[in-house]
């Protein structure tokens, strides 16, 4: 059960999310919205659980579970879908080990901005129904404002909770999740004759393609262990995340990733090495003779770089206004990226300013010749310079989460109780592609220049 705050209140409450839920807040007070999404008041029908897990964190075993979240239940929405809903930070479980179970105030309202951020990106990830402080300190270097979050998911089952039932060596649980995830998630392919099979290639599926977007919005995770990974291809626990200002896939964000393990170029191969510690843990149902169940998984595997590949590959031309992706464009794109990295250029805004329509104002000879070549390229498409150009603003934002912002925003809440910088950038991240939002220079721009490079802290 969730630990009882001592006096819960809302912070921010995602309204248009609970209407798609079918969640009737309507008549309640904000007192009585927050008593029922803080583990105060149970709403009816719940049924509170701590799932367990494994994982292997940055390359080790271990088994974990939920330390500091309570699954409350399953809400069937209006239009049929099934979605979990889940508090974190509502105090410690069975899974614990030696943390307190609760969530600070910022770290909180962060996963809410991002997540919701990453949605209006099109990116699957989990939603963030609402944070509500709960009047109780948490302590952490210092004493903070404590919260809970409360998290909305396709399901939480992850690539860990299956790597959990493979090492308790429970075949017929393992049996039952695989057929329960499929079910879920891929029903199209419950009737298929090698369903775990399907079942792989699509976990795969969904995993190329979720980070190729990440790759083409310059999003860097920060703790890609596998119990970290969801098993329908949402993006899944906002820790130390961020968004690169300046283009270089070295970029790492998190404080104890000092190997670099999760840097943003490095994403796509540990996906791969993810999927194929998944691939492991379900060998047993693949096929009866090990050898053959290894041969059948080593096959999905290599799929995923093809399959990743041919996602990056539509994503990034589509942001430079190439609607029927070639395979030399990929050179095209490639040197874009290089001159970026060289220069220093914002991945973000590099693209945002690319304008088909308009001659570049650029003096720097490598990116002209670049600029030539491109438009080269995009006259020899059936399309127009102008709808190119739309095509670029359906997939480059406008606006990022960038990393000073967010602290800033964040620290304001939780320091001052001053919700205005917060509700401001929730705002605009909600509506990155609208090019009517007025956005200030200082929104839009990367921190500046001789700032401390930022860093964000797991244990959050
Ligand atoms: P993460 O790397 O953030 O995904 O966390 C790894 C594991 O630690 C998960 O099983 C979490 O539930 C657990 N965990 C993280 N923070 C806490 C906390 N404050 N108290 C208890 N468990 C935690
Ligand atoms: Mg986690």
């Amino acid at each position: 059960m969730p630990r009882l705050p001592s006096a819960p209140q809302l912070v921010v409450l995602n309204k248009p999310l609970a209407g798609n839920l079918g969640l009737e807040f309507d008549g309640l007070t904000s007192l009585e919205i927050a008593d029922l999404l803080s583990g105060k008041k149970m709403p009816p029908g719940a049924y509170p659980i701590a799932q367990a897990y494994a994982g292997h964190q940055y390359g080790h075993f271990t088994g974990l579970g939920d330390g500091r979240a309570i699954l409350l239940g399953e809400q069937l929405t209006p239009s049929g879908e099934r979605f979990d809903i889940q508090l974190k930070g509502s105090g410690p479980t069975p899974y614990s080990r030696r943390g307190d179970g609760l969530a600070a105030l910022g770290p909180m309202l962060r996963e809410y901005l991002i997540s919701e951020a990453m949605h209006a990106f099109g990116v699957p990830t989990t939603r963030s129904l609402a944070v509500v402080s709960t009047g109780d300190p948490v302590f952490r270097d210092e004493k903070l404002p404590g919260a809970v979050l409360v998290r909305v998911a396709a399901s939480h089952l992850r690539f860990g909770t299956f790597e959990w039932a493979a090492a308790h060596r429970k075949i017929d649980q393992l049996k039952a999740l695989a057929d329960y995830a499929i079910q879920r998630h891929f029903p199209e392919s419950i009737d298929a004759g090698d369903r775990y099979l399907k079942f792989l290639q699509n976990v795969i599926a969904r995993q190329a393609a979720l980070i190729a977007r990440w790759q083409c919005l310059g999003f860097v995770h920060g703790v890609m262990n596998t119990d970290n990974m969801s098993i329908c291809g949402e993006t899944i626990d906002y820790g130390p995340c961020a968004f690169m200002d300046a283009y270089d896939p070295a970029t790492v964000f998190s404080s104890i990733d000092r190997h670099g393990r999760y840097a943003y170029g490095k994403q796509p191969s540990i996906a791969q090495w993810n999927l194929a510690v998944f691939a492991e843990a379900i060998l047993p149902l693949l096929d009866s003779d090990s050898t053959q169940a290894f041969e059948m998984a080593r096959e999905a595997i290599n799929g995923f770089q093809v399959e990743f590949d041919r996602a990056w590959l539509h994503g990034m031309a589509a942001k430079i206004g190439i609607f029927d992706p070639q395979a030399a464009d990929e050179a095209l794109i490639r040197e874009l990226l290089a001159w970026m990295h060289q220069a220093r250029a914002d991945f973000t805004n590099t693209f945002r300013l690319l304008d088909p329509e308009q001659a570049s104002s650029s003096v720097d000879p490598t990116f002209l010749a670049w600029d030539a070549a491109w438009r080269d390229r995009l006259s020899r498409q059936a399309h127009s310079f102008a709808e190119s150009r739309q095509l670029m603003h359906e997939q480059n934002p406008r606006v990022i989460p960038r990393n000073h912002l967010v602290e800033h925003a964040l620290e304001q809440a939780w320091s001052q109780g001053d919700l205005k910088p917060f509700d401001r950038l929730l705002e605009i991240l909600t509506n990155p592609f609208d090019a009517s939002m007025e956005l200030l220079e200082s929104e839009q721009q990367p921190a500046p220049a001789g700032s401390a490079r930022h860093q964000t802290y797991c244990g959050t």
